[in-house]
């Protein structure tokens, strides 16, 4: 608590600020002057008292700043573990997650998986009919659910004893943090602040004709044309989910294949898979500018005829949030675009902590919840080893999925290692072809005869991938994979094929 009153304590107001100070605790006096500062708004006094107001701070174990799954998670288990604990957010609970990101784009390719799947069988002239599809009544249905995840988060935290203010924190130095006119201080402090849609010098979008992801995720009319620029995971996402709606979907990508993240041949298979859908899709292909003229978009690309769409998407990555937090009254560094600079105990200076997609390293939700629960342990003392994740598990989600954990061939051969790699094709997989959607693979990269990463791409991958992820930290070899029986019939065969299949060398360079 950091308190301090003027030594002359002429006027009323001072005498009753005094007695509170001396004689009522803490708390009492934070609760009362915030109530005053409150009803007395309209009064002259109210300056007077909103100025004392600022002469303190509250103090707390722990102030979290963001909450997003990674600040959220950190600040309830801060408080379920004793520490008296504030959570600061300046917009939605449940942060990119929950309201612009893996929520809802999994919620519109659920719900959109009818389209996809009734396509399928119609291939196989096993259906026929159409599936007619409500845009509108999809964004109601993820405004209900985004609002219940986000009353159940602010019950949680009540219920657990968390303080949450609703605002924009910034750091002042002495350890402490401003949020509006109320000024917390804290012995520890995590900024969880995440990360924003990024652009590029001329590719800004304007929210209408242009968009982010999170303006493709609030459309309310399905538009009749779309240029997705970016084929990474979100760019892929929705540009899935309108092409199942019937947008017609241009994608356009600066490097010469879609998912440049992911194994060669898991981008070859997917692209063809795409392509085959009906999407046209340009690699290698890079865009100068963007206009809009008449209503449409008009795209740019450099030594190729422009390109015109309803909408343009905006897929061109994340960059992080940080422009007006006041880092350097704390002494945090960034690096890049604004990332902070987190040390291998997640530290970014004395007692602060940065998790999440603001440290740059790992932008998913469940490794932003990782990152906290490991700094909490921290502070608690309870973990004194440096921050290691293991190998971290990807998803890309859609008709097929893409997964991936541990190292793929790009890292191995890098680092000059010899491995080896087994695969399975999925076509004879009976789940797969239940669902006629028989393209696909899984590889398992071998390193001194132990799993060292495992990729794969296919109709519903992304329910291996916890299996996937521990094969590979625990480093199996083929005959600990044979130890277990695999349910049939499961996607989960195909796993235990590639495990056990025979092994091709892979010399470093070839
Ligand atoms: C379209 C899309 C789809 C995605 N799909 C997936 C997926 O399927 N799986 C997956 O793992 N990841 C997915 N992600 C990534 C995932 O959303 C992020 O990695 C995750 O949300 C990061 O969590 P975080 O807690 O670090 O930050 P965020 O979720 O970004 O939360 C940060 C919070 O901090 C708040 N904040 C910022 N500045 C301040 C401040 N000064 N004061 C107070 N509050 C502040 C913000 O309002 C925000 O609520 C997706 C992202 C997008 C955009």
């Amino acid at each position: 608590m950091k308190f301090w009153l003027p030594e002359a304590c002429s006027s009323a107001l001072d005498i009753a600020w005094l007695f509170l100070t001396r004689v009522a605790g803490r708390e009492t006096l934070a609760v009362f002057v915030s109530g005053l500062m409150v009803r007395m708004q309209s009064c002259d006094i109210y300056f007077s008292i909103k100025e004392r107001g600022e002469w303190f701070a509250v103090d707390y174990d722990l102030v979290v700043l963001g909450g997003g799954p990674g600040g959220y998670k950190a600040a309830l288990k801060a408080a379920q573990n004793g520490l008296k604990t504030a959570l600061v957010e300046k917009a939605g609970l449940g942060g990119t997650c929950l309201n612009r990101g893996c929520v809802p784009t999994k919620l519109f390719l659920g719900a959109t998986s009818v389209l996809a799947g009734l396509e399928s069988q119609k291939k196989l002239k096993l259906a026929t009919g159409q599936a007619v599809f409500d845009l509108q009544r999809l964004q109601a249905r993820k405004d209900s659910i985004i609002n219940a995840s986000q009353n159940l988060m602010r019950v949680s935290l009540e219920k657990t004893g968390v303080q949450l203010f609703n605002g924009r924190g910034r750091l002042r130095g002495g350890k402490t943090v401003r949020v509006e006119d109320r000024e917390l201080s804290f012995t520890n402090l995590i900024l969880a602040t995440g990360s924003e849609s990024g652009a590029l010098p001329g590719l800004k979008p304007d929210h209408e004709y242009i968009l982010t992801s999170t303006d493709a995720l609030c459309l309310t009319a399905v538009p009749r044309s779309m240029i997705v620029i970016g084929a990474g995971a979100v760019g892929l996402e929705i540009g899935q989910i309108f092409h199942r709606l019937g947008t017609r979907i241009t994608m356009i990508e600066a490097l010469d294949r879609v998912a440049p993240m992911e194994d060669r041949e898991v981008s070859v298979e997917l692209f063809r898979y795409l392509k085959r859908q009906g999407m046209d899709i340009r690699t290698g292909v890079r865009v100068k500018a963007l206009s809009i003229d008449n209503a449409l978009v008009r795209v740019c690309l450099e030594g190729r005829e422009d390109l015109e769409a309803e909408k343009c998407l905006l897929a061109l990555g994340r960059l992080p949030d940080t422009d007006s937090l006041n880092l350097e009254a704390e002494g945090v560094q960034t690096y890049g675009p604004g990332w902070i600079k987190a040390d291998s105990f997640l530290g970014a200076a004395d007692n602060i902590y940065a998790i999440g997609d603001v440290n740059g390293r790992s932008l998913y939700a469940h490794s932003a919840e990782h990152q906290g629960e490991y700094v909490l342990e921290h502070i608690l003392g309870r973990d004194e080893s440096p921050y290691d994740p293991g190998p971290v598990p990807s998803c890309i989600y859609g008709s097929l999925e893409v997964i991936r954990t541990g190292l793929g061939s790009q890292e191995l051969t890098s680092a000059g290692e010899t491995f080896s790699v087994s695969s399975a094709s999925l076509a004879p997989n009976t789940i797969i072809q239940s669902h006629g959607l028989i393209q696909g693979f899984i590889k398992v990269f071998w390193v001194r005869d132990r799993v060292a990463g495992i990729t794969g791409v296919g109709h519903g991958l992304s329910g291996l991938i916890t299996l996937a992820q521990i094969a590979t930290r625990e480093r199996w070899t083929r005959k600990e994979a044979g130890r277990y029986i695999f349910a049939h019939p499961t996607l989960d065969e195909s796993l235990r094929e590639a495990l056990l299949g025979p092994q091709i060398k892979n010399e470093p360079g070839s």
